[in-house]
């Protein structure tokens, strides 16, 4: 167990009211932590005692929150798209350019366990404390996730199809049940590993990769097992509008509708992305049910604006999900991941989609990033400032050149400063970031060992391409070489 930590006098605080369901600021508090626990909270105190062992912080230029709960991240496979993805797109495919990168681009093991540590770092730079990892396991996943002292929920993907492509307008679904069902099984085995780890910190999410890729027999299988062992399910879900046009040539109807009515929505559900619903402009089509149902199911959206931005694409959006009464929560899908940023671009694009700067604020997208998250993940001790709570705390540098002045300190944090003013994250009462830098996780090869792996990725991607074009050729640097 670590040593106590008392925060004395923290300037601001963001705490919990139960009673209102929702965060609120306090001044002056004094914040313990300890057994990994939220100890105490409370009005500042002068003459409290300090319980012995404890480190004091010195709170009065901090302002103390609740860690973020990022319930979608893909930390094994982003990395190595910087710099690679920013740019591209395939108009043929609503500018999605996801099918003909993951055809072209596969990295090796050495490149994903050197870009994880990367990704997990970037995290805690901005304040995550709980992760939801949707990888395909390899054999340091585990490894890394315990060394970060992140709180991780382990997403281990398994899928019966995978996508190819033949041309731009073209996506074929390549069957192959058995391997998909081997996948499954040895996805059970690594959630059960990762829930022994002694840590405590290391939990399974059930990850049916997306709902086209994988048969309905699989994903019932899969939401029943998510249910008996009372393990989160995930799932990707109206990512894309090929996706949602071969759902309807399937099934007569959208994905959700469909994941629905074989019984995939529940209160423990969250859906990565949920942004092509029936009424969005690029789909369409004649319901207008998909965003109700996911509401009245209690199933969560799993929001991240950026990668869909990219491409020219929002959710329709962040207000109107809210007022049907949908949990939201976020998450930072690809690269970059950091969470304060989406939370920025999250208000940004729901205020030009709804032309309304009602559709989102600081307070909802907080409350989304923090709370959201974590009632989807079944944890009421996480994304909060109470006592009894776990002692995931961010520390943010109020005398940060940009949280000045910090009338509003949170909006200081989302509008501007960001994760420069992250100065300490601390997740069960122990520090895994500090003052810019992980305390446990190693960084210090993982650079030059991406480098080198992104380097093969492009190089091999002329083997795999439907064009037979290299890396650089499908995706060309910003400049022209000189
Ligand atoms: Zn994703």
């Amino acid at each position: 167990m670590p040593a106590p930590i008392l925060i004395r006098d923290a300037a601001w605080a963001v705490v919990w009211d139960a009673s209102a369901r929702g965060h609120a600021y306090a001044r002056g508090m004094d914040v313990l932590l300890e057994g990994g626990r939220v100890a105490a909270i409370a009005r500042h105190d002068p003459d409290a005692p300090v319980p012995p062992g404890a480190e004091v912080v010195d709170g009065r230029r901090l302002m103390v929150m609740p860690g973020l709960v990022n319930i979608h991240t893909h930390p094994t496979s982003a990395l190595p798209a910087r710099g690679v993805r920013e740019d591209h797109g395939v108009p043929e495919q609503q500018m999605t350019g996801l099918f003909e990168r993951l055809q072209a681009f596969r990295i090796d093991q050495a490149g994903q366990a050197a870009g994880m540590r990367l990704a997990y770092a970037e995290m805690m730079s901005a304040g995550v404390t709980s992760v939801v990892d949707l990888s395909q396991p390899f054999p340091d996943w585990l490894g890394i996730m315990r060394d970060s002292g992140l709180r991780v929920w382990a997403g281990p993907g398994f899928a019966d199809a995978h996508w190819g492509m033949a041309a731009p307008q073209t996506v074929t679904w390549m069957w192959n049940r058995e391997n998909g069902r081997t996948q499954f099984e040895a996805a059970k085995a690594v959630m059960k590993e990762a829930e022994a780890d002694p840590s405590g910190r290391l939990h399974g999410i059930v990850f049916p990769a997306q709902i086209d890729t994988v048969d309905e027999e699989m994903l019932r299988e899969a939401a029943a097992h998510a249910g008996e062992s009372g393990r989160p399910f995930t799932t990707h879900i109206a990512q894309a509008v090929v996706e949602v046009r071969e759902m309807i040539r399937r099934h007569g109807t959208t994905p959700i509708q469909w994941a629905a009515a074989i019984g995939l929505l529940g209160p423990r559900s969250i859906l990565g992305h949920a942004i092509f619903v029936d009424e969005h402009s690029s789909i369409g089509w004649h319901t207008a049910r998909d965003i109700g149902l996911v509401a009245e199911h209690g199933a969560t959206v799993a929001h991240c604006p950026t990668p869909f931005a990219l491409y020219g694409e929002h959710l329709q959006h962040f207000g109107k999900y809210r007022a049907r009464g949908v949990n939201m929560g976020f998450g930072t899908d690809c690269a970059p991941h950091n969470l304060i940023e989406e939370m920025r671009l999250a208000v940004i694009l729901a205020r030009g989609v709804a032309r309304d700067v009602a559709a989102a604020d600081t307070g909802s997208v907080f409350h989304a990033a923090t709370a959201g998250g974590a009632d989807a993940l079944g944890r009421p001790d996480l994304g909060r400032l109470a006592k009894g709570a776990a002692a995931d705390v961010v520390l943010v540098d109020l005398a940060h050149p940009l949280m000045s002045p910090p009338r509003d300190p949170l909006r200081a944090l989302l509008f501007h400063a960001a994760d420069r003013a992250v100065k300490r994250v601390i997740v069960g009462g122990e520090t895994v970031f500090a003052d810019g830098r992980p305390t446990r996780l190693d960084v210090a090869e993982a650079a030059g060992i991406l480098a080198e792996a992104q380097a093969r990725m492009l190089r091999d991607a002329k083997g795999r391409d439907y064009r037979g074009r290299s890396g650089d050729e499908i995706c060309p640097v910003a400049l022209p070489m000189q």
